[in-house]
């Protein structure tokens, strides 16, 4: 990770998460950023922010950009990432909801200190199936999200591309590809596990 890296996120990006907020299914892709210090490595735990009293998890695959470009075609995406991450993106959904109503940006309230936990990297290509790559997230022990990258609206390859269009691609910044259904509150106390094809990657403590 360098200081510079950039954090892109996708929202919307399974039809089941998108309906279970009452959201529409988006036409493209819905992206925003997280600054660098959102980052929370080594299983460390996050500390309940005291500006909102509804936070959420939602469990995600994280890419790692491995190598700089723009306007990447789409035939090229594969060739810009080959690792992924288990990642939660924290959200004060009060806050977000608040400020969604009034059209305004939504960044204090996705992209607090802490608020995006990333696991070890893993290489794709020792996944059974980097195709279709199974995950799930517990909270205190109890399955809470469980996922499947073939179920994404937008691909990783269409995601690079897309993104590529806006912002250059450089080694070391991560994508957020978005939750699956079932997104939900943390209270302090809880734990969530996160694993990849059976894996474990992550844990995170709400403190
Ligand atoms: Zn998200």
């Amino acid at each position: 990770m360098t200081s510079i890296m950039k954090i892109i996120c996708i929202g919307r990006n399974y039809v089941d998460h998108a309906k279970e907020l009452n959201n529409p299914v988006p036409k493209q892709p819905l992206v925003f950023m997280k600054p660098p210090s959102a980052i929370l490595v080594n299983n460390k735990p996050l500390y309940y922010p005291e500006f909102t009293e509804n936070l959420h998890y939602e469990a995600e695959m994280v890419l790692r950009i491995c190598r700089n470009g723009r306007h990447v075609q789409q035939e090229f995406a594969p060739k810009y990432y080959e690792q992924i991450a288990f990642g939660i993106d924290f959200t004060a959904r009060d806050v977000q909801s608040r400020l969604k109503e009034k059209g305004h940006p939504w960044e204090i309230a996705k992209g607090f200190d802490g608020s995006a936990p990333i696991s070890e990297f893993i290489n794709l290509d020792r996944l059974l199936n980097p195709k279709a790559i199974e995950f799930q997230l517990t909270k205190n022990g109890e399955v809470v999200q469980s996922g499947n990258t073939k179920d994404l609206i937008f691909s990783f390859d269409t995601l690079i591309c897309h993104v590529s269009k806006y912002f250059k691609l450089q080694v070391g910044d991560y994508i957020y590809t978005g939750t699956p259904a079932g997104v939900g509150p943390v209270k302090v106390g809880d734990v969530l596990e996160g694993s990849i094809e059976g894996k474990a990657l992550l844990s995170c403590e709400i403190k």
